[in-house]
This record gives structure tokens, C-alpha cells and sequence, in this order.
């Protein structure tokens, strides 16, 4: 059982805040990037020494909804021809409000795409002019609305927080409109000055002001508290789902299950031995050159051993709200949790919860994930 992720570097226009591999492309670029993934897939087939079957397929990116549905069911025929999908495979696409139609959206339907994660990020005109999002909060309840209306009964809307000059009454306002628009998850992202972005410039240049750490913490409580009073489970540091639908793909990825990657700027883990994680090189004309070559474009980025593969596994456990399960660290590493980590424990003790041999985060041990997660690493 393994997980697929397709990546699709392409956006309308580059948003002043984002520091992923992203480019603007021509239709053109676009039709040639589908033949290369379609040579990628094959080449992943090709080479793989284990049979696939894969529980989860996730097209992301970018702006994976710049593809046309029979681009879509041009890449999952070609999926489908080559391995085999598990019954139920969740195949999810991220979608941008402005870029969909009632047409195309219910051909991705058809097309096997069965979740649609819609990157709303707010119902604030204001604020989505100030991200530089390309569309308008009409959009996005239009595009919700198409979405449901083509039979897509597992949505994911994202939200952003901590905006520069958001109040707590303006981000419950924001959330309010959201949940009229009853997402079946939903994400969070808060605003963060990422470097080499427009927003970092005006940071510096002192035009924007970041969100003070003391009402960042103030608004991921109020949103943790409005969303589970709205009966969403808070599973995951920055997602919410109603009770069963958690996103799949992503648990695999917290689980450290075999995820394979195609696409420029693409990550892949496989789970042989302790681990291996490889990267495509964010560089689209040397993995056009390297697929027409019939070379791998991945390269080897990691290799795990038992002492990394065990803080790596910590690391993303203490994300989830499962936490870390105690019987399962040591049937996987030999080893007791509690010996193996004895002073990061004793560190992060106060943000711990434990329950039936299961220790988690606190909700402020998840404000402060970052700086307690390293007593792990
Ligand atoms: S649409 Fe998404 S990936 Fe593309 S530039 Fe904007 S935030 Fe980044």
C-alpha cells in the first residue's frame, strides 16, 4: 500500500506571500508538462521493484486546477493502466476558486477525482486583494457551490490567519463565511514571512506588519474552539475534518508510509529499510532532459537509520492528535519511547497529555510545536 503525489508547479500569477517552486506558464508549457508526467509515471513503473497499489493519489502544486479534466483523465488512465489503485483510493486535486468551471469540474468528477481541496484562503475581499489571491470571495462560494453541485461530497477549504491587521472580530467574521459554506475539512495556514517573497520585502521595508505572536495564539485557540464547537475533529496541528474524514494522503505521509513523487520539485518517501526521501530538483528543463533520456529524474536526498527514522517519526506523530503511540515506537524501533528521549521529555512534559499508553500535544504545546519539537531532533 502506497500513496502518489503529482506535483503541478503552475499558477496564474505568483501570490506576494508564497514561497513554493511555482511558475506561470503558457497552455502550451502546460500540455508538455502532462506528456512528462505521463513519461514519469511510466518511468516510476518501469523502475519500482515492488508492485503498487496505491491507496491515495494527490495532485497539488501550485495550481494543479490549470489542468483541463482530460488532462486529468489522461494522467489517472495512465495511472490506472499501469498500477493498481486500492478500492476507495482517495484522489484528491487542490483547486484555486479562480480558475473553475461547472463544466470542468464535474469532468474531474467523472474523471476519478473524488476530494477537492479549494484554496479559498478567506471571504474577505479585503483580505484576499491584500494576498493577491485572482479571485473574490463571490468566486469562491460560486466555486463551492459548483463543487457540490458536481457530486463532490469531500471538500477542503483553506483558511489563512494572522493577517497583517486581522482582528479577532474580522477573522471571525471571515470563519463564520466559511462554515455557512459547510466544508468537510478544513486547513489552516498562518501567515508567515517566508524570505525571498514580496511580503518579506515589505516587512523589512516596515509597509506590512506581522500579526504579534500574542494574538497569533489568541486566534489559533479562537479558531480550534469555534471549529470543534462546529463538531470538526482538530486531528492534525493545522487541519479539521468532520469525524471520518480526515485527509488520507496526508495521514500517510504523518505515518511515514511509502509516498511516491512525480513532477518537478517533487519529494518522495519510501519506506524500505529506515527510510529514503528523494527530491526532483525544482529545475523543469533538466527533468524534461532527464525523462527524455529515460534517466531518473529523483535523486537520492536522505537515508534514515533507526536513530533518525525515530525522530522523524516523533516529529510527525506530535502533529497529529493521535500523538505518539507508545506499543507502536517500540515494535518499530526495538526500543522504549520513554528511554529513548528522556530529556526531551522531561522538557516538553507540561505540553504533554497522555492517555492509554499515548502521549500528544496540548493545544499549546502545539502553539509551540516548533521550539519543542527540536528537544526531539
Ligand atoms: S496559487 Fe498557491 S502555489 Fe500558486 S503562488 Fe499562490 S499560494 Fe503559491
Amino acid at each position: 500500500m502506497s500513496s502518489l503525489y503529482l506535483h503541478i508547479p503552475f499558477c496564474s500569477s505568483k501570490c506576494p506571500y508564497c514561497d513554493f517552486y511555482s511558475l506561470v506558464a503558457s497552455q502550451h508549457q502546460v500540455d508538455d508538462y502532462v506528456d512528462l508526467l505521463v513519461r514519469n509515471i511510466a518511468y516510476l513503473h518501469q523502475h519500482s521493484s515492488d508492485p503498487q497499489a496505491f491507496r491515495t493519489i494527490y495532485f497539488g502544486g501550485g495550481t494543479p486546477s490549470l489542468l483541463s479534466s482530460l488532462q486529468v483523465e489522461r494522467i489517472l488512465t495512465t495511472i490506472s493502466q499501469t498500477f493498481e489503485l486500492e478500492d476507495g483510493c482517495e484522489i484528491t486535486l487542490e483547486a484555486n476558486p479562480g480558475t473553475l468551471a461547472q463544466t470542468q469540474l464535474r469532468d474531474y468528477r467523472r474523471a476519478g477525482i473524488n476530494r477537492l481541496s479549494i484554496g479559498i484562503q478567506s471571504l474577505d475581499d479585503r483580505n484576499l486583494r491584500m494576498l493577491g489571491r485572482i479571485h473574490s470571495a463571490e468566486e469562491a462560494r460560486q466555486a463551492v457551490s459548483l463543487a457540490r453541485r458536481a457530486g463532490f461530497d469531500n471538500l477542503s477549504l483553506d483558511l489563512i490567519f494572522a493577517l497583517p491587521g486581522e482582528t479577532l472580530s474580522i477573522l471571525s467574521a471571515d470563519l463564520d463565511k466559511l462554515l455557512e459554506l459547510t466544508p468537510d475539512h478544513v486547513s489552516l495556514y498562518g501567515l508567515t514571512f517566508e524570505e525571498e517573497t514580496d511580503f518579506s520585502e515589505q516587512l523589512k521595508q516596515g509597509t506590512l506588519i506581522a500579526c504579534h505572536e500574542d494574538l497569533y495564539a489568541e486566534q489559533y485557540r479562537f479558531l480550534h474552539e469555534r471549529l470543534c464547537d462546529a463538531g470538526y475533529e482538530h486531528y492534525e496541528i493545522s487541519n479539521f475534518s468532520r469525524p471520518g474524514l480526515q485527509c488520507q494522503h496526508n495521514q500517510a505521509y504523518w505515518k511515514r508510509k511509502t509516498c511516491w513523487a512525480v513532477g518537478v520539485g517533487a519529494h518522495s518517501f519510501i519506506s524500505r529499510n529506515w527510510g529514503e526521501r528523494w527530491a526532483i530538483p525544482p529545475d523543469l528543463k533538466k527533468y524534461s532532459e532527464r525523462l527524455t533520456n529515460n534517466e531518473n529524474p529523483a535523486r537520492l536526498l536522505e537515508t534514515f537509520d533507526r536513530l533518525s527514522a525515530a525522530k522523524e517519526w516523533v516529529y510527525l506523530a506530535l502533529r497529529t492528535a493521535a500523538g505518539i503511540d507508545q506499543p507502536a515506537f517500540k515494535r518499530l524501533f526495538e526500543q522504549n519511547f520513554l528511554e529513548t528521549f528522556p530529556d526531551a521529555i522531561g522538557k516538553v512534559r507540561p505540553y504533554l497529555a497522555t492517555d492509554q499508553g499515548r502521549m500528544a500535544f496540548t493545544l499549546d504545546g502545539w502553539l509551540l510545536y516548533d521550539y519543542l519539537i527540536s528537544h526531539f531532533l
